[in-house]
Order: C-alpha cells, then sequence, then structure tokens
C-alpha cells in the first residue's frame, strides 16, 4: 500500500531567533518569529505571516534586557538591510562568510546609533532608530572598515568624546559610499556649499558613470590602471580636507593621510552586475 499526502495538509515550521550566552554558548533566549507552512498537495497557501530570516546570522546577540519586540524590529531591519542595495548586499554576505557574529542593542548612546569597534557591537539609541535600515547601513559599514583597516578603526574613533586623528577620515569614507548607493550628497548636506554638493555629485557621477558601475582599482597594477587609482586618492583627498574644513562639521578631526581601504575593497569586490 502506499500512502497518499492528504492533499490538505501542511508541513509547518516554527522560525525561532535564538540567544546564545557569548562565554558558555547557553541559549539564553528564544523568541517565536513567525510560522511558515508548505501545503501538501494542491491545497492553497496558509495565511501564515512569511517574514524573510535570511540574514539572522548576523542577529545572534542581544543585549540583555530588550523586550521580544525590540528583538524583532532589529530582525526586520536586518532583513531588510540583506536586500537594501548593492552595497549592503555584498556587506551582508562579506560578514556571513566571515562568520561575524553582531551583538545589538537600544541603549543610551549619543546620536542615532553607534558601532563600538573591535566588538561587533551595533547599539541604537531609539526603537525607531532601530527599525531605521539606512541607520543600519551607516553602522555595518563601520563595522566593515573596523575589518578592513589593519589594527581596526577604534585607534580613530571617538574616545571619552574626543575625536582621535582619523576620525574625519573614517566618517567621510562612510559619507561617500551611502553618496554613492543613494545619489546623495550627504558628506556636505549640512555643512558645506551649494558649489560643494555639485562638484562632489560631478565627481561621484564620474565615478560610477552615473550610478550604472563601480570602478575598479589597482595601485600596483599597469601603468594606466596606477594613473587612475593616483587621480581617484587625489580626488578623494582633496573633498576629504573639504569635508573637513566645513565650519561646525562635528566628524571633525585631525586628518591621517589613510588609504580608504574599505571603500577600495568594496569596489573591487562588489559584483559590477548587481541590479
Ligand atoms: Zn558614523
Amino acid at each position: 500500500m502506499t500512502l497518499q499526502p492528504d492533499p490538505n495538509a501542511s508541513i509547518c515550521t516554527d522560525w525561532y531567533l535564538t540567544t546564545w550566552d557569548a562565554n558558555s554558548g547557553i541559549i539564553v533566549r528564544e523568541i517565536f518569529l513567525y510560522n511558515s507552512c508548505e501545503i501538501i498537495g494542491n491545497g492553497s497557501a496558509g495565511t501564515s505571516t512569511t517574514v524573510k530570516d535570511s540574514i539572522n546570522v548576523l542577529a545572534k546577540q542581544f543585549c540583555d534586557g530588550l523586550s521580544e519586540q525590540q528583538m524583532q524590529t532589529i530582525n526586520n531591519t536586518l532583513n531588510e538591510y540583506n536586500t537594501y542595495n548593492c552595497a549592503t548586499k555584498y556587506l551582508s554576505s562579506y560578514f556571513k562568510t566571515s562568520s561575524t557574529q553582531f551583538k545589538f542593542c537600544i541603549e543610551n548612546v549619543s546620536g542615532n546609533a553607534q558601532y563600538h569597534p573591535g566588538q561587533n557591537n551595533i547599539s541604537f539609541s531609539t526603537n525607531y532608530a532601530a527599525s531605521r535600515v539606512d541607520i543600519l547601513e551607516h553602522e555595518i559599514y563601520h563595522a566593515y572598515q573596523d575589518k578592513l583597516y589593519p589594527g581596526g578603526t577604534l585607534q580613530y574613533s571617538r574616545i571619552n568624546g574626543v575625536a582621535q586623528a582619523g576620525f574625519a577620515n573614517i566618517e567621510f569614507e562612510q559619507a561617500v559610499i551611502t553618496d554613492i548607493m543613494h545619489g546623495s550628497t550627504t558628506a556636505f548636506d549640512t555643512y558645506g556649499t551649494l558649489e560643494q554638493r555639485e562638484e562632489y555629485t560631478k565627481w561621484i557621477n564620474e565615478l560610477t558613470i552615473l550610478h550604472t558601475s563601480f570602478p575598479r582599482f589597482n595601485a600596483t597594477g599597469t601603468p594606466a590602471e596606477v594613473a587612475a587609482y593616483n587621480i581617484f586618492i587625489t580626488k578623494y583627498n582633496s573633498f576629504l580636507s573639504e569635508f573637513n574644513s566645513m565650519p561646525n562639521n562635528p566628524y571633525h578631526s585631525n586628518t591621517l593621510n589613510l588609504v580608504p581601504q574599505a571603500i577600495i575593497n568594496l569596489f573591487n569586490n562588489i559584483p559590477l552586475n548587481c541590479q
């Protein structure tokens, strides 16, 4: 006798977000996210919520004291991040490949959010900030910088409210990638001039062939490649210097002659056919 599946039967899976204790490896919390059901046979689909949880590898830990709603909010923002744009898609797979585990908090920090260099921790200041994918985008880029710069980026961070030399380098690089991905001019919006925004937009348009491509750079390649790289660095540093000289720029610091490692690595690895 052959068992025939009941045409109306379904297999349902309950999906949980699991929190482990970092030291002991013991599961300290599981929260129910949703269930998804596969109908066997020809039945119509169920009414379950289909929240994709494809990035939960990044969401393995939460600070103590977060409510289930807060954890769900962060998880939703991570899911959104996963496919938000070409750079977030690339970085999401980069961090999955390197098995990086982030820890997320909602706590009293200045600004919307902070990435804590060397710790893979991201703290949002409010529930609203935790729901914003553009804020997460900013902080995960800082995590990427932390991985790419030799010795990490703690040395270039704000320590006890004091911006260390290189802080402006790090924030400017973050602004450039945001502006490339979004066709914006965040680097010069609040404190820059119209002329600066126009020059900066022109540069980004050239760099990305009007947002249709990413450049590739090879500092030790053919003479033409070396020349292209040097032009990029010169232009980049000149905008960095303007960025750092804007009156009242909260990201001002002494600058360092740092190669913008993260953006170059992103350019050289992001799929050119990414849509
Ligand atoms: Zn920042």
